[in-house]
């Protein structure tokens, strides 16, 4: 399969995907929301699929206090979201917003939509899953 490119805004960090991501979704939470925009496009991806091809040294993290989880990954120029690549799971999240090229599944799922914005409004077909993270 032809690899999926990925890269930062400023292009320090750049990535490739070797395998068909697992799954593409709509995350509509508040943590989402306050780092990706309006929401974050998801796409699960296998570790052993993963190659960071630059930009280690860029790679920031930001760890929230709990109650909150997952841990956020961006470029520490550009500011771009990245997801959460780790060499701890199998399975991680990875900006979809951070693609060069079509990864060749479509979104599957809306999470956390009781956490949208009221001035943003679904208008497609797929499937919503009411559920709430961060109000
Ligand atoms: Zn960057
Ligand atoms: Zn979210």
């Amino acid at each position: 399969m032809t690899p999926i490119n990925g890269s930062c805004l400023c292009g320090a960090v750049r990535f490739e995907i070797i395998g068909r991501p697992r799954s593409l979704s709509y995350c509509h939470c508040s943590r989402c929301r306050k780092q990706a925009g309006v929401f974050a496009a998801v796409l699960m991806v296998r570790r052993e699929d993963f190659r960071l091809l630059s930009g280690a040294d860029e790679i920031r993290r930001y760890t929230p206090e709990p109650p909150w989880k997952h841990v956020r990954a961006f470029c520490g120029r550009c500011g771009s979201p990245l997801g959460e690549p780790s060499d701890e799971h199998e399975l991680f999240p990875i900006a979809a917003s951070s693609l060069d090229d079509d990864p060749g599944v479509r979104p599957v799922l809306h999470m956390n939509v009781e956490s949208k914005p009221a001035w943003y409004e679904i208008t497609d077909g797929v499937k919503q899953i009411a559920g709430t993270y961060g109000g």
